[in-house]
């Protein structure tokens, strides 16, 4: 089945102005701007200006410019936070979640990038 997209959700908002945030950097595919409930001291969302719903959602249907827009991003807002590890950085987690088991609340595609301090176990471990 083919995804819906709600344009209501909160970053589709954000993307037409409609909601105020805490822009890092802005490219002609995305934008990267502070998550409003930061869990380190770097806390940075990534998203496709395009209506993609989640990861699996835009690696399959978003155009190459699009892609690479996203991927050369994601990876230049880590150059610049200095937390690359082959630079002498101390490294970052990037997290996708997608859907109910992945525990996604907003419903368009975002990137994590988390960085600043010992993230601890990638998962809590569930009894
Ligand atoms: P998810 O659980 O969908 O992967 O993550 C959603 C993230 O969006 C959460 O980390 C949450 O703090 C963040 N968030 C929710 N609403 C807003 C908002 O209005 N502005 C910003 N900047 N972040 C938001």
């Amino acid at each position: 089945m083919p995804y819906a997209y709600d344009d209501q959700n909160i970053f589709a908002k954000i993307l037409r102005g409609e909601i105020p945030n805490k822009t890092v950097v802005e490219t002609e595919h995305s934008l990267a701007f502070h998550d409003i409930a930061p869990q380190a001291p770097d806390h940075i969302l990534v998203i496709p200006k395009g209506a993609y719903v989640c990861y699996d959602h835009f690696a399959l249907e978003a155009s190459d410019a699009e892609i690479l827009d996203y991927t050369r991003l994601i990876g230049k807002i880590c150059a610049d936070l200095g937390v690359q590890p082959g630079e002498g950085g101390d490294g970052f987690r990037l997290i996708a979640n997608a859907g109910p088991h992945g525990v996604q609340e907003v419903p368009h595609l975002h990137v994590h990038i988390l960085a600043g301090r010992v993230l601890g176990p990638m998962l809590t471990r569930l009894r």
